[in-house]
């Protein structure tokens, strides 16, 4: 948004240059709209914008006490999976870069749809700088038909979660780390999170034990209310909602 805000800068010097005072006019739009953004994005990773440019993120463990921590995690089933679906009444699905990378924001389609036949209180929390650009999750997700009042910023969510029965994470890493709020040697303390971890039961859908953006491990992985669907989103959501259908044909 930085590099945007520029290019407006220097269609308004150009316009400047050839006399054309909409050139200016618009060149100064674009640079401001792109600066406010920029501010927007830097206080939703809270992190300065020199810090942005020029610090690394990546470089990092989570390092308490010295020693590198070993995360020990539970697995779960895709049929465990659409099990908790069936039995609860609220559920909050948090996409990442992820669900980006794996296409799977369809399927988060079908899944709504499977909720809502079930009743169950169903919604996405957006945080501001999950995937790769502003507003990632955002388009997404409205590519994908899901309605705009499905899709809840972080600030009006947040406190949500700890009366949520299930949360989905949907290749989400960072935008849920604790670390944020836990440790002051992680490089994304500070950094406002969306607090999935104080859900009843989280899953997190996800290839591997692989890192973010941020290059660091994420204990949310190890809590005892956290259980992994090692997967790739499309095949493995798809996969609970096939489950999903399957018992809604069952029962008629
Ligand atoms: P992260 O980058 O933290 O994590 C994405 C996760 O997605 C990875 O851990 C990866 O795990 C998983 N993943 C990748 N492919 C798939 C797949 N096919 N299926 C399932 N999971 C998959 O993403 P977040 O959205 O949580 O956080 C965004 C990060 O990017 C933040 O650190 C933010 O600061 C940064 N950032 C954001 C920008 C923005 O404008 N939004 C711009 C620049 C940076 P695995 O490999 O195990 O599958």
């Amino acid at each position: 948004s930085l590099l945007n805000s520029l290019s407006g800068v220097a269609a308004a010097i150009a316009g400047f240059a050839v006399n054309d005072i909409l050139l200016v006019a618009v060149g100064g739009i674009v640079g401001a709209s792109g600066l406010f953004l920029t501010q927007i994005m830097c206080k939703a990773m809270n992190r300065s914008l020199v810090n942005v440019l020029l610090g690394g993120f990546g470089q990092t463990a989570v390092v308490k006490g010295g020693e590198e921590e070993q995360i020990v995690v539970r697995e779960v089933g895709v049929e465990e999976a659409a099990m908790l679906f069936d039995s609860a009444s609220s559920v909050i699905i948090v996409p990442g870069y992820g669900m980006a990378v794996a296409q799977a924001q369809h399927i988060m389609n079908e899944l709504s749809e499977q909720c809502e036949k079930r009743n169950i209180d169903f919604r996405f929390a957006i945080h501001p700088v999950a995937g790769r650009m502003p507003g990632h999750m955002n388009v997404l997700l409205a590519e994908a038909n899901i309605s705009y009042d499905k899709m809840v910023e972080m600030d009006q969510i947040n406190d949500d979660f700890a009366n949520t029965d299930l949360v989905l994470v949907v290749g989400a890493n960072d935008v849920v780390n604790p670390a944020a709020r836990t440790n002051p040697n992680s490089p994304i303390y500070g950094m406002p999170i969306l607090n999935a971890d104080k859900a009843r039961t989280v899953i997190v859908c996800k290839r591997s034990m692989g890192k973010g953006y941020a290059g660091i491990e994420n204990e949310l992985f190890g809590y005892p209310n956290c259980l992994m669907l090692f997967g790739d989103a499309k095949a493995f959501v798809g996969n609970i909602v096939k489950e999903l259908s399957g018992a809604s044909a069952a029962h008629g």
